[in-house]
């Protein structure tokens, strides 16, 4: 894996790096190919801004770094903050935390590994579910726990993967509203506001049908893992490096092996840079998450 962690250096030469070599093509495969989930980073957002968000609330440090092997992710005490209205694609004001997001779910073992992976380490993930896939049921059991401490959180994305952009007005509310009713009834949470368009295909129109439902955060990402389809494990971990920044919702898929083979990389990254995973509502408030 790359050895380069300066932040400046991340920031300029990587990033640049790794977009250009988007530009070339990755050979993906998969339900986005080609899609707008596979680019660094979403269209249309925002930089993070400035402004005023959660902060860490300091705890007594302990005298030496664990070893990455012993090092289990905090829960985070944090001032959490309104869900802000608009587009959903970094977390807001200064500071460590890192939102690392999960999508899709068409591989029941890969689901299953992310579920192991955080119950083993404490990482704190926010699953993107289109409920069609069978892997939602098949990992149900193991999955309810975590879902019910808040450790991992599951967000709408849409019944069948669907491009809600292109759908008339009754899909696209059938799409979120069959999804919403599939984790209601499976894990008794309510998954608004949240939801993932997916291929980032989304509008006004769009936005105005989910916000009927309650789904009035449609989320984005700023940094992708690039493993909607399949790429290599050099390659995600690339991405991993050029985007798992302080600040950020980077969005990964449950959909091919080559993440869970690289977990234990994955964990060291944040550790060596102090990142803290957050869910989205252990950052903002909402309607249904107050
Ligand atoms: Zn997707």
């Amino acid at each position: 894996m790359r050895q380069n962690l300066d932040p400046a250096k991340r920031g300029t030469v990587t990033r640049r790096t790794v977009l250009a070599s988007l530009g070339l093509g990755l050979g993906l495969a998969g339900c986005a190919a080609l899609a707008p989930e596979t680019r660094g980073r979403a269209p249309g957002i925002r930089s993070p801004g400035p402004a005023a968000g959660p902060t860490l609330t300091p705890r007594p440090q302990p005298a030496a770094v664990p070893p990455p092997a012993a090092f289990r992710q905090p829960v985070p005490v944090l001032a959490r903050v309104a869900v802000p209205p608009g587009t959903l694609s970094a977390l807001p004001g200064e500071g460590s935390l890192l939102a690392w997001t999960v999508d899709d779910g068409s591989n029941s073992e890969v689901v299953a590994r992310y579920i192991r992976f955080a119950a083993d380490t404490g990482i704190r993930l926010t699953f993107f579910v289109t409920g069609s896939y069978g892997a939602w049921t098949d990992n149900a059991e193991s999955l309810r726990s975590l879902v019910a401490s808040g450790q991992i959180q599951l967000a709408n994305h849409t019944w069948s993967h669907a491009d809600l952009s292109a759908l008339p007005d009754g899909e696209v509310t059938a799409e979120l509203g069959r999804n919403h009713d599939f984790l209601t009834d499976t894990f008794g949470v309510d998954a608004r506001p949240y939801f993932r368009p997916p291929y980032g295909r989304h509008n006004g129109r769009v936005d105005a049908l989910a916000a009927d439902l309650g789904y009035t955060a449609p989320t984005l990402w700023y940094g992708s893992l690039s493993d909607s389809g399949l790429i290599g494990e050099q390659q995600l971990l690339e991405f991993a490096d050029a985007w798992f920044l302080p600040q950020h919702i980077v969005i990964g898929h449950l959909n091919f092996e080559p993440v869970t083979n690289v977990f234990p990389q994955l964990r060291a990254m944040l550790v060596n840079r102090g990142l803290t995973t957050v869910t989205l509502n252990d950052v903002f408030t909402s309607a249904s998450h107050p």
